[in-house]
Protein backbone atom coordinates (compact mmCIF):
# COMPACT_ATOMS: atom_id res chain seq x y z
CA UNK A 1 0.00 0.00 0.00
CA UNK A 2 1.36 3.47 -0.74
CA UNK A 3 -0.56 5.03 1.70
CA UNK A 4 1.01 4.14 5.32
CA UNK A 5 -0.12 4.31 9.00
CA UNK A 6 2.32 6.59 10.80
CA UNK A 7 1.94 5.61 14.47
CA UNK A 8 -0.64 6.07 17.14
CA UNK A 9 -2.63 8.68 16.94
CA UNK A 10 -4.45 8.86 19.75
CA UNK A 11 -6.00 6.68 23.09
CA UNK A 12 -9.47 7.24 24.27
CA UNK A 13 -10.10 6.06 28.08
CA UNK A 14 -13.10 6.49 30.28
CA UNK A 15 -12.66 8.47 33.43
CA UNK A 16 -15.22 9.50 36.48
CA UNK A 17 -15.44 12.72 37.94
CA UNK A 18 -14.16 15.12 35.04
CA UNK A 19 -12.30 17.66 37.66
CA UNK A 20 -10.06 15.28 38.80
CA UNK A 21 -9.41 14.00 35.77
CA UNK A 22 -8.50 17.30 34.28
CA UNK A 23 -6.32 18.08 37.70
CA UNK A 24 -4.54 14.79 37.81
CA UNK A 25 -3.12 15.32 33.27
CA UNK A 26 -2.74 19.13 33.74
CA UNK A 27 -1.04 19.31 36.83
CA UNK A 28 0.55 15.91 38.09
CA UNK A 29 1.47 14.77 33.89
CA UNK A 30 1.65 18.49 32.82
CA UNK A 31 -0.11 17.54 29.38
CA UNK A 32 -2.07 20.48 27.75
CA UNK A 33 -5.81 20.41 27.45
CA UNK A 34 -6.20 21.16 23.90
CA UNK A 35 -9.86 20.64 23.32
CA UNK A 36 -12.62 21.14 25.32
CA UNK A 37 -15.55 19.36 23.91
CA UNK A 38 -18.54 16.92 24.53
CA UNK A 39 -19.09 13.18 23.09
CA UNK A 40 -20.78 13.61 20.20
CA UNK A 41 -22.79 10.65 20.38
CA UNK A 42 -23.71 11.68 23.96
CA UNK A 43 -23.26 15.84 24.52
CA UNK A 44 -24.50 15.84 28.04
CA UNK A 45 -20.84 14.41 28.89
CA UNK A 46 -17.22 16.29 28.40
CA UNK A 47 -14.71 15.03 25.50
CA UNK A 48 -11.40 15.70 26.86
CA UNK A 49 -8.16 15.97 24.46
CA UNK A 50 -4.43 15.97 25.81
CA UNK A 51 -1.24 16.63 24.57
CA UNK A 52 1.27 18.46 23.72
CA UNK A 53 1.64 22.19 22.61
CA UNK A 54 -0.03 22.06 19.36
CA UNK A 55 -1.75 18.83 20.41
CA UNK A 56 0.14 16.52 17.54
CA UNK A 57 -1.06 13.20 16.89
CA UNK A 58 1.26 10.51 18.89
CA UNK A 59 0.83 12.88 22.24
CA UNK A 60 -3.04 12.47 22.33
CA UNK A 61 -4.53 11.25 25.57
CA UNK A 62 -8.59 11.91 25.54
CA UNK A 63 -11.24 10.77 28.38
CA UNK A 64 -15.15 10.70 28.74
CA UNK A 65 -15.68 11.54 31.94
CA UNK A 66 -19.02 10.25 33.19
CA UNK A 67 -19.51 10.82 36.88
CA UNK A 68 -20.39 7.85 38.94
CA UNK A 69 -19.63 5.59 36.15
CA UNK A 70 -18.59 2.17 37.91
CA UNK A 71 -15.25 0.58 37.87
CA UNK A 72 -13.54 -1.32 34.85
CA UNK A 73 -11.16 -3.79 35.23
CA UNK A 74 -7.99 -4.78 32.96
CA UNK A 75 -8.46 -8.27 30.86
CA UNK A 76 -8.22 -9.81 28.00
CA UNK A 77 -9.55 -8.34 24.69
CA UNK A 78 -8.33 -4.74 26.44
CA UNK A 79 -5.43 -2.16 25.79
CA UNK A 80 -4.48 -2.48 29.28
CA UNK A 81 -1.36 -0.16 29.42
CA UNK A 82 -0.55 2.81 27.97
CA UNK A 83 3.29 4.27 27.98
CA UNK A 84 4.44 7.36 27.88
CA UNK A 85 7.76 8.62 26.27
CA UNK A 86 10.29 10.28 29.18
CA UNK A 87 13.76 11.67 28.63
CA UNK A 88 16.40 9.24 30.04
CA UNK A 89 17.20 9.41 33.40
CA UNK A 90 14.00 11.23 34.61
CA UNK A 91 12.20 8.02 36.40
CA UNK A 92 13.91 9.33 39.72
CA UNK A 93 12.56 13.27 39.12
CA UNK A 94 8.73 11.62 38.14
CA UNK A 95 9.03 9.52 41.34
CA UNK A 96 9.52 12.09 43.65
CA UNK A 97 6.76 14.40 41.96
CA UNK A 98 3.99 11.26 42.32
CA UNK A 99 5.01 10.97 46.15
CA UNK A 100 4.17 14.68 46.15
CA UNK A 101 0.74 14.15 44.94
CA UNK A 102 -0.05 10.93 46.54
CA UNK A 103 -0.41 9.57 43.17
CA UNK A 104 -0.19 5.40 42.65
CA UNK A 105 2.88 3.62 41.47
CA UNK A 106 5.61 0.76 41.41
CA UNK A 107 9.29 1.09 41.73
CA UNK A 108 10.72 1.53 39.00
CA UNK A 109 11.57 -1.79 36.61
CA UNK A 110 12.76 -2.89 33.37
CA UNK A 111 11.55 -4.49 29.89
CA UNK A 112 12.86 -5.06 26.57
CA UNK A 113 16.04 -3.01 28.30
CA UNK A 114 14.65 -0.27 28.96
CA UNK A 115 13.54 1.59 32.37
CA UNK A 116 9.62 2.18 33.11
CA UNK A 117 7.50 3.02 36.23
CA UNK A 118 4.36 2.38 36.39
CA UNK A 119 1.27 4.46 37.78
CA UNK A 120 -2.26 5.00 38.01
CA UNK A 121 -4.40 8.08 37.27
CA UNK A 122 -7.33 8.75 39.59
CA UNK A 123 -9.47 6.35 38.14
CA UNK A 124 -7.16 3.19 38.23
CA UNK A 125 -6.11 3.65 34.69
CA UNK A 126 -2.90 1.69 34.32
CA UNK A 127 0.07 4.31 32.78
CA UNK A 128 4.06 4.01 32.34
CA UNK A 129 6.81 6.39 32.23
CA UNK A 130 9.35 4.96 29.97
CA UNK A 131 12.82 6.89 29.84
CA UNK A 132 14.06 7.25 26.24
CA UNK A 133 17.03 9.31 23.97
CA UNK A 134 16.13 13.18 23.49
CA UNK A 135 15.54 12.32 20.10
CA UNK A 136 12.71 9.68 20.34
CA UNK A 137 10.32 12.32 21.75
CA UNK A 138 7.69 13.96 20.41
CA UNK A 139 7.97 18.00 21.06
CA UNK A 140 7.45 18.11 24.72
CA UNK A 141 4.37 20.76 26.16
CA UNK A 142 6.60 22.58 28.53
CA UNK A 143 4.72 23.73 32.30
CA UNK A 144 6.34 25.29 35.51
CA UNK A 145 8.49 22.48 36.67
CA UNK A 146 8.53 20.13 33.88
CA UNK A 147 10.06 21.87 31.18
CA UNK A 148 11.34 19.10 28.13
CA UNK A 149 14.25 17.87 29.93
CA UNK A 150 11.73 15.83 31.93
CA UNK A 151 8.27 16.39 30.12
CA UNK A 152 5.87 13.90 28.42
CA UNK A 153 7.37 13.18 24.54
CA UNK A 154 4.55 11.61 23.23
CA UNK A 155 3.24 7.62 23.35
CA UNK A 156 5.95 4.74 23.97
CA UNK A 157 3.42 1.88 23.60
CA UNK A 158 0.14 0.76 23.78
CA UNK A 159 0.21 -2.75 25.44
CA UNK A 160 -3.21 -4.75 24.18
CA UNK A 161 -3.52 -7.98 26.62
CA UNK A 162 -5.20 -11.29 24.54
CA UNK A 163 -6.02 -14.38 25.06
CA UNK A 164 -4.14 -15.31 21.89
CA UNK A 165 -1.98 -13.23 19.51
CA UNK A 166 -2.15 -14.62 16.20
CA UNK A 167 -5.22 -13.08 14.80
CA UNK A 168 -4.36 -9.88 16.42
CA UNK A 169 -1.18 -9.97 14.75
CA UNK A 170 -2.39 -10.57 11.61
CA UNK A 171 -4.24 -6.85 11.50
CA UNK A 172 -1.07 -5.36 12.92
CA UNK A 173 0.64 -6.98 9.61
CA UNK A 174 -1.83 -5.07 7.67
CA UNK A 175 -1.10 -1.70 8.93
CA UNK A 176 2.35 -2.38 8.60
CA UNK A 177 3.39 -3.45 12.09
CA UNK A 178 6.43 -5.99 12.17
CA UNK A 179 7.19 -8.03 15.20
CA UNK A 180 10.88 -6.50 16.82
CA UNK A 181 11.57 -7.63 19.95
CA UNK A 182 9.82 -10.78 22.63
CA UNK A 183 9.76 -11.20 26.12
CA UNK A 184 8.19 -14.73 27.85
CA UNK A 185 4.70 -13.61 26.88
CA UNK A 186 5.19 -10.04 25.27
CA UNK A 187 5.93 -9.53 21.96
CA UNK A 188 6.73 -6.24 20.73
CA UNK A 189 5.38 -4.46 16.99
CA UNK A 190 7.11 -1.41 15.35
CA UNK A 191 6.71 0.10 12.33
CA UNK A 192 9.61 0.88 10.10
CA UNK A 193 10.66 4.21 9.42
CA UNK A 194 9.02 6.99 11.80
CA UNK A 195 11.38 6.32 15.25
CA UNK A 196 8.52 8.77 17.14
CA UNK A 197 5.45 6.34 15.63
CA UNK A 198 4.91 4.68 19.12
CA UNK A 199 5.27 0.84 19.74
CA UNK A 200 2.63 -2.41 19.92
CA UNK A 201 2.89 -4.72 22.96
CA UNK A 202 0.83 -8.35 22.70
CA UNK A 203 0.35 -9.82 25.91
CA UNK A 204 -0.41 -13.62 25.45
CA UNK A 205 -2.59 -14.69 28.62
CA UNK A 206 -4.71 -17.39 27.83
CA UNK A 207 -5.49 -17.43 31.48
CA UNK A 208 -6.64 -13.94 32.22
CA UNK A 209 -10.55 -13.16 32.81
CA UNK A 210 -11.97 -10.42 30.36
CA UNK A 211 -11.76 -7.26 31.14
CA UNK A 212 -14.80 -5.34 31.80
CA UNK A 213 -15.69 -1.80 30.36
CA UNK A 214 -15.49 1.31 33.04
CA UNK A 215 -13.56 3.88 34.64
CA UNK A 216 -10.14 3.55 34.32
CA UNK A 217 -10.13 1.18 31.48
CA UNK A 218 -9.16 2.15 27.63
CA UNK A 219 -12.34 2.60 25.35
CA UNK A 220 -10.26 2.42 21.77
CA UNK A 221 -7.14 2.95 20.59
CA UNK A 222 -6.29 5.00 17.10
CA UNK A 223 -3.84 5.03 14.33
CA UNK A 224 -2.52 7.95 12.14
CA UNK A 225 -2.63 8.56 8.58
CA UNK A 226 -1.64 11.66 6.57
CA UNK A 227 -5.79 12.07 5.06
CA UNK A 228 -8.74 10.32 4.03
CA UNK A 229 -7.80 9.03 0.80
CA UNK A 230 -5.40 7.03 2.94
CA UNK A 231 -7.60 5.88 5.41
CA UNK A 232 -10.17 5.45 2.53
CA UNK A 233 -7.31 2.67 1.48
CA UNK A 234 -7.42 1.18 4.57
CA UNK A 235 -11.33 1.06 5.04
CA UNK A 236 -10.84 -0.96 1.36
CA UNK A 237 -7.96 -3.65 2.72
CA UNK A 238 -9.85 -4.01 6.03
CA UNK A 239 -12.77 -4.35 4.70
CA UNK A 240 -11.43 -7.30 2.21
CA UNK A 241 -10.28 -8.80 5.18
CA UNK A 242 -14.27 -9.68 6.18
CA UNK A 243 -13.92 -7.22 8.85
CA UNK A 244 -17.03 -4.98 9.89
CA UNK A 245 -15.96 -1.10 9.46
CA UNK A 246 -17.61 1.51 10.18
CA UNK A 247 -18.24 4.85 7.25
CA UNK A 248 -15.48 7.62 7.68
CA UNK A 249 -17.13 9.69 10.25
CA UNK A 250 -16.10 13.33 10.71
CA UNK A 251 -14.77 13.92 14.03
CA UNK A 252 -14.11 17.60 13.71
CA UNK A 253 -10.43 17.61 14.56
CA UNK A 254 -9.95 14.08 12.08
CA UNK A 255 -12.25 11.82 10.84
CA UNK A 256 -12.20 8.36 12.10
CA UNK A 257 -13.30 4.81 10.94
CA UNK A 258 -13.66 2.09 13.29
CA UNK A 259 -13.13 -1.71 13.85
CA UNK A 260 -13.13 -4.49 16.30
CA UNK A 261 -9.50 -6.43 15.96
CA UNK A 262 -9.88 -10.28 16.53
CA UNK A 263 -8.57 -10.08 20.17
CA UNK A 264 -11.38 -7.48 21.22
CA UNK A 265 -9.91 -4.08 20.58
CA UNK A 266 -11.73 -1.51 19.03
CA UNK A 267 -9.03 -0.07 16.69
CA UNK A 268 -9.51 3.55 15.44
CA UNK A 269 -8.14 4.67 12.21
CA UNK A 270 -7.73 8.81 12.42
CA UNK A 271 -6.34 11.23 9.94
CA UNK A 272 -3.86 14.02 10.95
CA UNK A 273 -5.79 16.40 9.01
CA UNK A 274 -7.07 19.19 10.29
CA UNK A 275 -5.93 18.95 13.64
CA UNK A 276 -7.03 20.51 16.96
CA UNK A 277 -6.26 24.56 15.43
CA UNK A 278 -9.23 23.91 13.18
CA UNK A 279 -12.07 25.53 15.12
CA UNK A 280 -9.76 27.73 18.13
CA UNK A 281 -6.36 29.83 17.73
CA UNK A 282 -3.25 27.25 18.68
CA UNK A 283 -2.48 29.98 21.73
CA UNK A 284 -5.25 29.15 23.49
CA UNK A 285 -6.45 25.72 22.51
CA UNK A 286 -8.83 24.00 24.98
CA UNK A 287 -9.83 27.19 26.67
CA UNK A 288 -13.53 27.40 25.28
CA UNK A 289 -16.11 24.91 25.41
CA UNK A 290 -15.87 23.90 21.49
CA UNK A 291 -19.23 22.27 20.11
CA UNK A 292 -19.76 20.59 16.93
CA UNK A 293 -22.22 21.94 14.68
CA UNK A 294 -25.09 19.75 15.24
CA UNK A 295 -25.25 20.79 18.92
CA UNK A 296 -24.55 24.61 18.68
CA UNK A 297 -28.20 25.53 18.81
CA UNK A 298 -28.31 23.68 22.32
CA UNK A 299 -25.11 25.29 23.78
CA UNK A 300 -26.79 26.94 26.49
CA UNK A 301 -28.21 24.05 27.66
CA UNK A 302 -25.53 21.58 27.39
CA UNK A 303 -22.94 24.17 28.92
CA UNK A 304 -25.44 24.37 31.55
CA UNK A 305 -25.97 20.84 32.26
CA UNK A 306 -21.99 20.00 32.04
CA UNK A 307 -20.07 19.15 35.41
CA UNK A 308 -18.36 22.23 36.63
CA UNK A 309 -14.45 22.41 36.28
ZN1 LIG B 1 -10.83 7.96 18.96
Amino acid sequence: MENKILGIHHVTAIAGNAKRNLDFYTQALGMRLVKKTVNFDDPNTYHFYYGNYAGEPGTILTFFPWEGISQGRRGVGQATETGFAVPEGTLDFWLKRFDDRNVIYNKPATKFGQEYLTILDPDGLKLELVGVPQDKLITPYETPGLDSNVALGGFHHITLTLTSIKPTVAVLELLGYKQVAQEVNRYRFALDGNPKAGLIDLVEAPGEARHLSGGGTVHHIAFRVKNQAAQVEFQEAIARKGFNITPVLDRNYFTSIYFREPGGVLFEIATDEPGFAVDEPLESLGEALKLPQQYEAQREQIAAQLPKL
